[in-house]
């Protein structure tokens, strides 16, 4: 019998994936009967009615108060983990909203792989929405940069579709060219080591001149040790930022 995948995340994305394309090339009446036909359904059960439905939603589960603040790593009790403890401070926090898995899993993918960029105002508006948001301070918000060779094939930058709602609601800009990524760093597997990550995307990012003297938040779709995040951080640190914190909607636990 085929197991679950096959049978709803496969369907799913090749929906999302043909309606995509279908709405890039269709425009007025016919972008109208091409969503009548192509309905919002749930990215996770195909339920119909939103893209993320509230029953999945209610399971994803959360990252609360209990995590490293610089890293975001779950811990018994909030403080810093063994490994940022000793490590210069990059980072002043990190705001992880989900673990990584369930139906924020099936979002973030239909968001980068199936073209779903409609999904990208969901997950903003969720960061939005934890309680811990409010406590952030920054002056400028900066989404992790793709390489310009991934991004001319994906064709957006989806940290910086997130990053968009989180600069509208904290009143602040959003520049997405502040941060270059110079090195086309592999997709991150998971298995690999923090050491290793950290490796694979050292000195991979490169800061303009509209860091100096800035607090800023960096925004990303997910992330696994916080390597990338890490790096971003010190580029900007380097060009003169006076505070870097990160907001993600999801780490890997
Ligand atoms: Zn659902
Ligand atoms: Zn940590």
């Amino acid at each position: 019998m085929p197991d679950v995948k096959t049978q709803i995340v496969l369907p799913l994305s090749r929906f999302y994936a043909s309606s995509a394309a279908l709405r890039r090339r269709t425009a007025g009446a016919a972008r109208l009967l091409v969503d009548l036909v192509y309905p919002a359904r749930c990215v996770h059960c195909g339920r119909p009615g939103q893209l993320l439905c509230d029953r999945c939603l209610s399971e994803a589960p959360r990252l609360g108060r209990s995590v490293c603040r610089r890293c975001a790593q779950p811990l018994a009790i909030p403080s810093l983990c063994g490994s940022c403890a000793f490590d210069p401070v990059v980072l002043s926090t990190t705001l992880a909203v989900f673990q990584f898995g369930g139906a924020i899993r099936a979002a973030i993918h239909a968001l980068k792989y199936s073209d779903l960029r409609s999904i990208a105002p969901v997950l903003g508006a969720l960061l939005t929405t934890d309680p811990r948001f409010a406590e952030l301070e920054a002056d400028i918000v900066v989404p992790v940069p793709l390489h310009r060779k991934r991004l001319r094939t994906r064709g957006y930058n989806q940290s910086e579709l997130i990053g968009r709602v989180v600069a509208r609601r904290l009143g602040i800009d959003m520049s997405p060219g502040m941060l270059r990524r110079l090195v086309d760093t592999p997709p991150q597997a998971r298995a690999r080591s923090r050491t290793e990550r950290a490796a694979g995307v050292r000195d991979a990012f490169r800061a303009g001149e509209g860091a100096s003297g800035r607090r800023i938040l960096l925004v990303d779709d997910v992330t696994t040790t916080g390597s990338t995040l890490r790096e971003c951080a010190r580029s900007l640190l380097k060009a003169g930022a006076t505070r870097v914190d990160a907001i993600v909607v999801a780490r890997e636990v």
